[in-house]
């Protein structure tokens, strides 16, 4: 039990940190606001309804740009613009699978990302079963030579999305081994948890030097009914139509924008998401809801005067297909002064822990963003803070303090990179609490002059 005199410090703690600031941004006052936001909830209509999907390097996320610089300007940000890059560029065809013998069906699939093609034609041969990928990795090398090997590796949901780490890897590294046991194709149980007829789709990457093959993901209850075939002992034969094509170096780019700070000797705060989504659904949870969450946040900041420290918007290009836009941002601003990184990328769901890398220098802080944070549920947690994937480049590079505000991931997978990622999954008061608790720690770190230097490396 905290004591009634620890208990009246965190108050004075709060009211210190607020008496000498010039604009108006209480922290506190400033997350009842946030929890009347409508900004977020229209960043994510618009995009989702006015562009749609939006995969990297094709024309569709380049009217996402379009359509990101000309909202940043209209709710007043500063320095908005694009700045491209090139990344090759690979693109969906045809995709079909169709269970030959012993039940003849077809079968729910999508290809994944560099995904290599059958042809048109398509490919006819016997499937040979793995029930996790650890048994895939076990198979003998050459034990696959003209079969297609189907992976059924199941994941189930957690609130910290921990599960995607241990069941993604069918996914991002399968078709890898697989190609590499000479099989002709793979085809994985999506890494999902609903009970959708809806394939995931995703990225798989192929090593240096390995021949992609074609690699499919099937929906949950499709991959089910395929090892039901196996359970009765039969032989099964699988007609597979998957013809995506790699269309070679196409233009990206990231969407930039900020809130100018007062004091510019003090670094910045980065704040990301990203703006390309894949192909099949709208990309509502991921990502049109980071973007908006970040920007509807640091709006609010806005509307209540000038912060001490510059707040940048980075609109991350091209994560999806192997986070080509934060790299680039990476690259183009290391010589910038930033202070502090941050990214929304999991979702519109509520968030419900903290979590820092910070440096001694800023413990105080942390401290106040922990008790600023209580009112919205949201607890401290026990890991050491990341980041997001489109800031991994800046944080290296600068050796960066983070704040992560971590959301309940415990639905995420059941939407992620599937046709169902649409606008209706998100909840209006969800996503409310979320910029309020963005609103509330930029409030707190936007108008600290704490030093957020990292300790050197070893
Ligand atoms: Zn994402
Ligand atoms: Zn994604």
């Amino acid at each position: 039990m905290k004591t009634l005199s620890t208990l009246l410090a965190g108050v004075t703690a709060l009211s210190l940190s607020t008496a000498t600031l010039a604009n108006d941004h209480d922290p506190m006052a400033l997350q009842a606001k946030a929890l009347q936001d409508d900004v977020a909830y229209d960043i994510v209509e618009g995009l989702t309804t006015e562009v749609g999907p939006r995969q990297a390097g094709t024309e569709a996320e380049a009217r996402a740009r379009n359509w990101a610089v000309a909202k940043l300007n209209a709710l007043g940000f500063s320095n908005v613009r694009s700045e491209a890059y090139l990344m090759p560029t690979w693109i969906r065809g045809k995709e079909t699978a169709a269970v030959v013998s012993p039940f003849p069906q077809a079968l729910a699939i999508t290809a994944l990302g560099n995904s290599g093609s059958t042809g048109d034609k398509g490919l006819t041969a016997e499937v040979v079963y793995f029930p996790t990928l650890a048994d895939l990795v076990a198979a003998p090398d050459g034990s696959l030579t003209g079969k297609i090997a189907f992976v059924s590796h199941e994941m189930k949901p957690t609130q910290d999305g921990s599960s995607y780490g241990a069941f993604g890897p069918a996914r991002f590294v399968g078709p890898n081994i697989a190609a590499k046991k000479g099989a002709a194709a793979i085809i994985i149980r999506s890494a999902g948890t609903d009970h959708h007829r809806n394939p995931h789709t995703g990225n798989t990457n192929f090593e240096a030097g390995v021949t992609p093959i074609p690699a499919g993901a099937l929906s949950i209850p499709d991959a089910e009914n395929l090892a039901r075939m196996f359970a009765r002992g039969k032989a099964v034969k699988l007609k597979l139509v998957l013809t995506p094509q790699n269309i070679g170096q196409q233009q990206s780019g990231n969407v930039i924008a900020e809130l100018p700070g007062s004091d510019p000797s003090l670094g910045m705060i980065v704040i990301a998401c990203h703006l390309d989504s894949w192909d099949l659904g709208t990309g509502a949870i991921d990502d049109a809801s980071g973007c908006a969450i970040t920007a509807a946040a640091a709006k609010q900041i806005m509307a209540a005067g000038q912060p001490k420290r510059t707040i940048r918007l980075l609109w991350a290009g091209a994560e999806e297909v192997g986070i080509w836009g934060g790299k680039a941002y990476g690259e183009a601003h290391t010589g910038d002064n930033h202070a502090l990184a941050m990214e929304s990328d999991f979702g519109a769901d509520r968030i419900w822990r903290v979590e820092f890398n910070f440096p001694d220098s800023a413990t105080s802080v942390a401290k106040e963003i922990e008790q600023a944070l209580q009112p919205l549920a949201i607890g401290r947690g026990t890991q050491k803070a990341s980041g997001g994937a489109d800031v991994q480049s800046i944080i290296a590079n600068n050796n960066l303090a983070i704040i992560d505000l971590q959301q309940d991931g415990t639905r995420y997978f059941d939407l992620h990179h599937t046709p169902d990622d649409t606008l209706d999954k998100i909840d209006p008061e969800q996503l409310r609490q979320n910029v309020a608790a963005w609103s509330t720690v930029l409030a707190i770190v936007a108008n600290s002059d704490a030093d957020f230097t990292m300790p050197a490396k070893q």
